[in-house]
């Protein structure tokens, strides 16, 4: 167990938060900065509800540079909804898509596009198992496409884009950041849409942040409604309706923290080094632990590896949970061990991760 009795939590998502940010909810549940409530008891018409979010809206500009030609919006139905609502906003009747395809989430987007219009697949390492992000040269886009569509961490297969698809000019780029936004810095000037379900690095579930350029309002159809327009629901600072309030305060909250311990580029470090403490045993295993992607798709935020049986893959699971390291069971999908290593997780859980490995290959191996 780590301090507080709190457990080295690898749980995928929704996952690990910030201490700190918990130990403010908790201060604060009975009443918010004097009013008395909390602010799940707030209106969100009132100026601290409008406050909350102006607060939350700044702080990621800040953490992302995000120029004042994007807008953001606080969003619900989580990143499912998006795979739908991106299409319905951004993709012409008559257009066509880009889409990646480098794992389960792609496909899930896909399979969303494919209902609402054309989509193309530029790329797809389904091949290979899902074990790597396809290399520039493999992306056959469309010269008209709408956008073109990746996941920039594939949460299940455990592979991440080490910087965004290049693309020679025109289409926009849309990304499903869910699993490792804020993880590091991006330039956002290259994307149209960046969604991201909050579940992992930026607060509890509930919660989907969108960052859209504002030129593409143009594309949305008129007869869209809407709880489902980009537009309506960003230019309402999320209060088109009534948000996801107290989610959306412990966003805000996770969002000052990553600020405080120093932004994106600091974070971007710490992440590395987990990863690494993490990586750094599988390769040193002799082959015992078997990385399911290949080194320079490696994801910094989701771990996935296999034993050499499926018995002891159960065993590892049982025994890690004995000792306080919960949440390592691999998607049922692909089966084996992942470790998700998020943002708010702290590097001694990396390291007590690292070190029950060794010992795990020590007495079984
Ligand atoms: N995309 C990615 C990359 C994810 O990891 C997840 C959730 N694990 C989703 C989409 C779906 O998110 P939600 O459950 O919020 O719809």
């Amino acid at each position: 167990m780590y301090k507080n009795n709190r457990a080295h939590n690898f749980n995928p998502g929704p996952a690990a938060m910030p201490e700190p940010v918990l130990e403010q909810l908790r201060d604060e549940m009975l009443n918010y900065a004097g009013t008395g409530m909390s602010v799940m008891e707030m209106s969100h018409r009132s100026k601290e509800f409008e406050d909350i979010v102006h607060r939350a809206e700044a702080d990621l500009r800040t953490l992302l540079n995000i120029p004042e030609s994007y807008s953001i919006a606080f969003l619900q139905g989580g990143a499912n909804l998006q795979f739908a609502m991106a299409p319905m906003n951004l993709l012409p009747q008559d257009g066509s898509a880009d889409y990646v395809l480098t794992g389960n989430w792609s496909q899930t987007a896909i399979k969303e596009a494919q209902k609402i219009g054309k989509v193309h697949i530029a790329a797809s390492t389904q091949d290979g198992n899902f074990n790597r992000i396809p290399a520039p040269s493999e992306l056959q886009l469309d010269p008209h496409a709408a956008y073109l569509h990746f996941t920039s961490n594939e949460t299940i297969q455990g592979v991440e884009w080490p910087s965004e698809p290049v693309l020679p000019d025109g289409a926009p780029l849309v990304s499903d950041a869910s699993s490792d936004i804020v993880s590091r810095p991006i330039d956002v000037t290259k994307y149209g849409l960046i969604y991201a379900g909050a579940q992992k690095n930026l607060g509890p579930s509930g919660v989907v942040v969108a960052i859209i350029r504002n030129d593409l309002f143009e594309r949305i159809p008129a007869n869209l409604p809407a709880m489902l327009d980009y537009k309506v629901l960003a230019e309402s600072h999320s209060l088109h309706n009534t948000p996801p309030t107290f989610g959306v305060y412990a966003v805000g909250l996770v969002l000052k923290w990553l600020i405080d311990i120093g932004g994106v580029a600091e974070i971007q470090k710490r992440n590395e080094a987990k990863a690494k403490r993490v990586y750094d045993v599988i390769d040193a295993s002799g082959g015992f632990y078997r990385g399911h992607a290949q080194p320079d798709s490696r994801s910094r935020m989701n771990v996935t590896f296999r034993l050499p049986t499926e018995e002891l893959e159960k065993h590892f699971v049982k025994k890690s949970e004995a000792e306080g390291l919960v949440g390592l069971k691999g998607h049922r999908s692909v089966g084996g061990l992942r470790a998700s290593l998020y943002n708010a997780l702290p590097l001694a859980s990396a390291e007590a991760l690292a070190e029950f490995m060794r010992e795990f290959q020590r007495t079984n191996g």
